[in-house]
C-alpha cells in the first residue's frame, strides 16, 4: 500500500509539473502572440433594459493558439497576470479596442482592467497615453475592475481611481455579488456602475436567495445612484424580471454573443438603415 501510495504521489507531482510546464510554454506563446498582433478582441452588445437597443460593447480578448486551439480568456488571463504580461495585454486589448469603438460614435466601450495592472506605477499615464493616441473620448470609456483587490490594497487602489475619473473615465465594478460580503469599501470609492455577476442572474428565477440579493443589489445601487448592469442574460424572462427589478443595463447571450469588431459595424448599419 505504501508503494502504490508513493507511485500515486510521483504520478501526481509529474502532473502538477506538467501544469507548470505547459502554463510557462503558453505564457511565453503569449508573449510572442501579442508581439506578433494575434490576440483579438471581441465585442459583446450592452443594452437599455428597456428598448432593447444597443448602449455598449464589452471588450473581451481572444487568442487562438499555434496549435490552432482557442484559449479560454479566464486560462490566458490568469497566466498573464502571473507572469506580468498583462500590462502589456491590457493595453493592447485596450488601444485595439478604442481604434475599433471609434466608428461607433454612440456606444460606451467598456473594458477589462486586471488587479494586477494596479501594481504598474505607470497605469494611469499609460490609459490617457491610449486615449491620446487613439483620439477617443474619455466619457466614452468605462474601465471595468473586481472588488478584490480594491478591498485588500485600498491605499493604493483609492488614488488611480480617483485619477482615472477625474479624466472623466467611468468605472464599473464587475462581478458583484460573486465574493466578498463586504459593502464598506463602496462608500469610500466612487463608482459609477455596478455589474451583476452571471451566477446571480442565473439563479434569480430558480432560487428565491438570488432574488432576494439582486433585489438588495437594486435598492443599495439605487441608493449610491449607480448604474446597473445584469450579466449573463439568457431568456427573456430574466431579461423582463432584471429590468422590473432596476437594471438600466442587460447584457448577455440573449442579445448577443462577442463577436468582432466588423460584425458590431454591421449591427449598427442595420440599426440605421432599418
Ligand atoms: P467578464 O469580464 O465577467 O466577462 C463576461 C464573460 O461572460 C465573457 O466570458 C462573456 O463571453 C461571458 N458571457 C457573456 N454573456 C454570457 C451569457 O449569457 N452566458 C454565459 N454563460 N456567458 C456569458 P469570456 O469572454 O470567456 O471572458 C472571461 C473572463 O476573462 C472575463 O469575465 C474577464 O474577467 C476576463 N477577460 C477577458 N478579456 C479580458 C481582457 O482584455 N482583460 C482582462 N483583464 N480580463 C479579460
Ligand atoms: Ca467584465
Ligand atoms: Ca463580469
Ligand atoms: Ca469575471
Amino acid at each position: 500500500a505504501k508503494h502504490q501510495g508513493k507511485n500515486r504521489l510521483c504520478r501526481y507531482r509529474d502532473e502538477i509539473d506538467g501544469t507548470r510546464a505547459k502554463r510557462l510554454d503558453l505564457a511565453k506563446e503569449l508573449d510572442q502572440a501579442l508581439s506578433d498582433c494575434l490576440i483579438e478582441v471581441h465585442y459583446q452588445p450592452i443594452v437599455d433594459s428597456r428598448t432593447r437597443g444597443m448602449t455598449g460593447v464589452e471588450a473581451l480578448a481572444r487568442w487562438t493558439a499555434s496549435s490552432g486551439e482557442a484559449v479560454r480568456p479566464d486560462e490566458f488571463i490568469s497566466i498573464a497576470e502571473e507572469s506580468g504580461i498583462i500590462n502589456k495585454l491590457g493595453l493592447y486589448v485596450l488601444e485595439k479596442a478604442c481604434r475599433d469603438a471609434a466608428a461607433w460614435p454612440g456606444l460606451t466601450l467598456s473594458v477589462n482592467l486586471s488587479p494586477v495592472q494596479f501594481r504598474s506605477p505607470t497605469l494611469v499615464g499609460d490609459i490617457l497615453q491610449v486615449l491620446n493616441r487613439t483620439a477617443f473620448p474619455a466619457a466614452r470609456l468605462e474601465l471595468e475592475m473586481t472588488e478584490g483587490y480594491l478591498i485588500e490594497h485600498r491605499e493604493r487602489a483609492l488614488p488611480v481611481i480617483e485619477a482615472l475619473r477625474a479624466e472623466g473615465i467611468r468605472i464599473a465594478l464587475d462581478d458583484f455579488g460573486s465574493g466578498y460580503s463586504s459593502i464598506g469599501y463602496l462608500r469610500q470609492y466612487r463608482f459609477d456602475r455596478l455589474k451583476i455577476d452571471r451566477s446571480l442572474v442565473n439563479g434569480m428565477l430558480r432560487d428565491e436567495a438570488s432574488t432576494n440579493i439582486l433585489q438588495a443589489i437594486a435598492l443599495l445601487a439605487q441608493s449610491l445612484t449607480l448604474d446597473l448592469t445584469a450579466e449573463g442574460v439568457e431568456t427573456d424572462e430574466q431579461a423582463q424580471l432584471l429590468q422590473l427589478t432596476g437594471c438600466s443595463s442587460l447584457q448577455g447571450y440573449l442579445f448577443g454573443r462577442p463577436v468582432p469588431a466588423e460584425a458590431i459595424d454591421a449591427m449598427l448599419a442595420a440599426t440605421r438603415t432599418g
